[in-house]
C-alpha cells in the first residue's frame, strides 16, 4: 500500500511564557519526534492516555497546529507536497483533502445556525455556487449519515448527541476529503450509540475510499476497527504494528498495561490488570532515558539513562515496531 501521508521527526513544542515580560521559560514537548506513514485506505489507530500527544499529532497532520520541526508530506495524484512549508493560501487547497471529526460536535456546529447553515459553509468556500446546489448536497449528505433531509432546517440543540455526531461526520465529508482524522469521535456517546456511529464510519469509508486516523484512549474500540495501531506515550510512538498483532503479541510494557485495563470476557487473554503507578510525567521536563521508566515494572538501570529507539521486530506481520531496551532480536535496519 502507498502512503498518503509521511511524517518524519515531527515535533510540536509549545513555549511556556512566564513573568511580566512573558519570557519563554520552557517548552511543552507535546509531540517529540514522530516518524509515521499513513497508508491510503487504512484505519490507523492512535492511542494512549490523556496528555500523550495524540490529539496534537492529529492536528499537526492537518496543519491545525504547525510542527516546530520535521516534515509532513502528502502524496496525492499530482505528486508530493510538503505541508509544513505551505502558507495559509496553500493550505486552503489541502484542507479539502484532510478533514477532522471532533469528539464534541458543538465544535463544528454553530448553535445559532441551522444544520444547513453549518454544512453549507465549507461547500461555499470550496466553490459550490448556488444555494439550490448546496441544499441538494447537504440533503444527500444527511441521508448518507442516516438522517432525514428535512433535518437541515433544524438547529443543533434539537438533536441527540449521537445525531449531532452524525451531522459532524456529514460536515467533515461535505467537501469529499481523502483522509479524515477522527479525534475521540465516539468517546462522548453511550456504548450502544458508539456502535452505530462506528458502523456508519466504516460504511462511509468503504463507499468513499477514505483513509482514517482514529484517535482514542479506548483500546477496546480500536481492536475491531483499525488495521494498524500506534501507541503514544509522552509525545513519542512506543509501539506500532497491525491491530491483531498488537493484541496477540504485545511487545511494549506500556501497551501491555493499557491492554490489561480492558475488561474482557475472553479467558484466552490475560485478564490480570496491571495498575500503572502515578500520572503521566510532565511533558515540560520528561524523564531521562526511557520516558516510561518511572512507571515501568520492568525498568532496569539502563532505562534511566538511555533513550530506547523505535526498532523493528519480525512479529507475525514482519513489521512490528517497539521502543524498549528489554525486547530482544530487533531486525537489522
Ligand atoms: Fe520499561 Fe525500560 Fe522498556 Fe522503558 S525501556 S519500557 S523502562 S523496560
Amino acid at each position: 500500500n502507498d502512503p498518503i501521508l509521511t511524517l518524519r521527526d515531527v515535533q510540536v513544542h509549545f513555549p511556556i511564557k512566564s513573568g511580566i515580560l512573558k519570557r519563554t521559560s520552557g517548552h511543552v514537548r507535546a509531540v517529540d519526534g514522530v516518524d509515521l506513514d499513513v497508508y491510503r485506505g487504512e484505519v490507523l489507530g492512535l492511542v494512549g492516555e490523556s496528555g500523550c500527544g495524540k490529539t496534537t499529532l492529529g492536528k499537526a497532520i492537518l496543519q491545525l497546529v504547525r510542527a516546530t520541526n520535521g516534515t509532513v508530506t502528502y502524496q496525492g495524484d499530482g505528486g508530493e507536497t510538503e505541508l509544513t512549508t505551505l502558507d495559509d493560501a496553500g493550505l486552503f487547497a489541502f484542507r479539502k483533502r484532510l478533514q477532522i471529526v471532533f469528539q464534541d460536535p458543538h465544535s463544528s456546529l454553530n448553535p445559532a445556525f441551522t444544520i444547513f447553515g453549518s454544512l453549507e459553509d465549507p461547500l461555499r468556500h470550496y466553490g459550490v455556487k448556488t444555494r439550490k446546489e448546496r441544499r441538494k448536497i447537504v440533503g444527500d449528505l444527511l441521508e448518507a449519515v442516516n438522517m432525514r433531509r428535512e433535518s437541515m432546517d433544524r438547529y443543533p440543540h434539537e438533536f441527540s448527541g449521537g445525531q449531532r455526531q452524525r451531522i459532524g461526520i456529514a460536515r467533515a465529508l461535505s467537501i469529499q476529503p481523502e483522509l479524515v482524522v477522527c479525534d475521540e469521535a465516539v468517546s462522548a456517546l453511550d456504548v450502544s450509540i458508539q456502535a452505530q456511529v462506528l458502523q456508519l464510519l466504516m460504511d462511509l469509508k468503504r463507499e468513499k475510499n477514505l483513509t482514517y486516523v482514529f484517535i482514542t484512549h479506548d483500546l477496546s474500540v480500536t481492536e475491531f476497527l483499525c488495521d494498524r495501531i500506534a501507541v503514544m506515550y509522552l509525545g513519542k510512538i512506543v509501539e506500532l504494528c497491525d491491530a491483531e498483532e498488537l493484541y496477540s503479541n504485545t511487545l511494549h510494557p506500556y501497551t501491555e498495561a493499557l491492554l490489561s485495563a480492558i475488561p474482557v470476557a475472553d479467558l484466552d487473554r490475560k485478564s490480570q490488570r496491571i495498575v500503572l503507578e502515578g500520572d503521566v510525567p510532565s511533558p515540560v521536563n520528561p524523564p531521562s532515558g526511557c520516558p516510561f521508566h518511572p512507571r515501568c515494572r520492568y525498568a532496569q538501570p539502563v532505562c534511566r539513562t538511555d533513550v530506547p529507539q523505535l526498532r523493528r521486530y519480525r512479529g507475525k506481520s514482519g513489521q512490528h515496531l517497539a521502543a524498549c531496551h528489554l525486547i530482544d532480536h530487533p531486525l537489522a535496519d
